[in-house]
């Protein structure tokens, strides 16, 4: 097994893969800009190096100064985290080059799912469910304003490159399709260096539900069951449940299955999220992750896996210590992403933390890198916890989240801890039918 392990990320996700080496006897190197030596992550890990100063591009994603940080402590391996260069096919590129094991997929599998046409291709190829669309770029307009037409509006031009919901644009009608195919277009190659773009049917009330995927480098491939990210701002996830309150065990066994196979078909290693739109009974791919995602955490507390020990142990090119029907769901689980911003104008709200309680008991987990005292710089996301709750039922789920929500506090700043206590009272919410355009709405009713 690595002995030293340098994590390329900082905040909760730095110190949730601390953590998985902490237990498995592994050493950790923290990696940090100048605005983050006092972070948590740097005090619990065994050795840090600054990478430089405080903007991202400048040392979570300078890529010679992490190599040569791994090279001074003699790091064996890296994880990403999420976020940063996690999903950067030559970062994992360069650090094998190094001989230093990259903690995910091959640089060819990340390349490959970064580039939306071809992911869609590949998956479509080996059985999985797709939106109804163009197959691959739009070379031709009149012909894709041919297909639009054929598949009625509204439709939805998508870069190929696009990512964080950026590069889409709707064509309501065939009059506005050649301004949403230009404008998509044109946005997708000043942000991404790509103009590539292609059509898909614009499904109107979806679900969005995701399948985790765990495969070793032996061909040995499980599901781990799906998470439900529907409640969304502005195609950010805000709440995840597991498992989904939509799907029945058959829908899950099924599509779970066709992910899985079509993982295996593809060739895929470590863990991976096929993310999928779920309307009127059927699933629709919209892209895969090649990384640990935000809300990882739901899927342990139902199946009880350690999802970044398992992601080093196949890195390290051990088997799977378990088949598909060692997988058993226990219970619910719910995660809230607390965010250090204004509960009602999401305004960022960085700043020191005055004080600092985390909640606990019975089925809680807070991650979060936060302790009193801290101050949260202002030039990374502003993700500052993640609280899981876990019971039998969703019922009981719902009584311990409102309960846990209520002892945490964090002083100082604006969290959107209030957020989530307000949606415990929606009924929507509460019985678990909403969709991904079911939070805006109602949060735009609330203003
Ligand atoms: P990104 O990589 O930018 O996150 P995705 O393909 O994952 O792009 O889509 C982001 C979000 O956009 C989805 O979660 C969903 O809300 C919306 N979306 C994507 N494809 C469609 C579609 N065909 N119809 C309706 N909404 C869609």
């Amino acid at each position: 097994m690595f002995e030293k392990i340098l994590i390329a990320n900082r905040g909760e996700i730095a110190l949730r893969v601390h953590r998985a080496c902490r237990e498995m006897g592994i050493r950790t190197v923290a990696i940090h800009s100048e605005a983050d030596a006092d972070a948590m992550h740097v005090r619990l890990a065994d050795e840090s190096v600054c990478v430089g100063p405080p903007p991202a591009g400048k040392s979570y994603l300078n890529i010679p100064q992490i190599i040569a940080a791994c090279e001074i402590t003699g790091a064996q391996a890296v994880h990403p985290g999420y976020g940063f260069l996690s999903e950067n096919a030559r970062f994992a590129e360069i650090v094998e080059a190094h001989g230093i094991a990259f903690i995910g997929p091959t640089a060819e599998h990340i390349r490959l799912m970064g580039d939306k046409i071809a992911a869609k291709k590949a998956v479509k190829d080996a059985g999985i469910p797709v939106v109804p669309g163009s197959d691959g770029g739009i070379t031709d307009i009149d012909e894709a304003k041919k297909l639009a037409d054929e598949i009625g509006y509204p439709v939805l031009v998508k870069a190929a490159s696009g990512g964080g919901g950026r590069g889409m644009k709707v064509a309501k009608d065939a009059a506005s399709f050649r301004e949403a195919v230009e404008t998509a277009s044109a946005e997708a190659l000043a942000a991404f260096g790509d103009g590539a773009v292609y059509l898909e049917k614009y499904l109107g009330q979806p679900r969005h539900i995701e399948i985790q995927i765990l495969a070793d480098q032996h061909g040995n491939v499980v599901h781990l069951g799906e998470r439900d990210c529907s409640l969304q701002r502005r195609h950010q996830k805000i709440l995840e449940e597991a498992p989904s309150p939509a799907l029945t065990p058959e829908a899950r066994a099924k599509i779970g299955a066709i992910t899985r196979d079509a993982v295996a078909a593809i060739g895929y290693r470590g863990v991976g999220t096929i993310e999928y739109l779920y309307e009127n009974g059927e699933f629709y791919f919209i892209e895969m992750n090649t990384r640990l995602q935000v809300e990882h955490p739901v899927t342990e507390a139902i199946t009880r896996i350690d999802l970044v020990r398992e992601q080093i142990r196949v890195a390290n090119g051990e088997e799977l210590g378990f088949t598909q029907d060692d997988i058993k769901f226990n219970g619910w689980a719910i995660e809230c992403r607390i965010n250090a911003e204004d509960p009602a104008t999401f305004a960022p709200s960085p700043g020191k933390v005055t004080d600092f309680h985390a909640p606990g008991g019975l089925g809680v987990r807070l991650d979060s890198a936060l302790y009193a005292g801290y101050a949260i710089p202002p030039y990374y996301d502003s993700l500052i916890g993640k609280l899981i709750v876990h019971g039998r039922t969703r019922e009981e789920t719902l009584l311990r989240l409102r309960r846990a929500l209520e002892e945490m506090v964090v002083g100082g700043i604006k969290t959107t801890t209030p957020l989530f206590l307000e949606l415990l009272e929606e009924p929507a919410f509460v019985s678990g039918d909403y969709h991904i355009r079911w939070l805006e709405s109602w949060l735009a009713e609330r203003n």
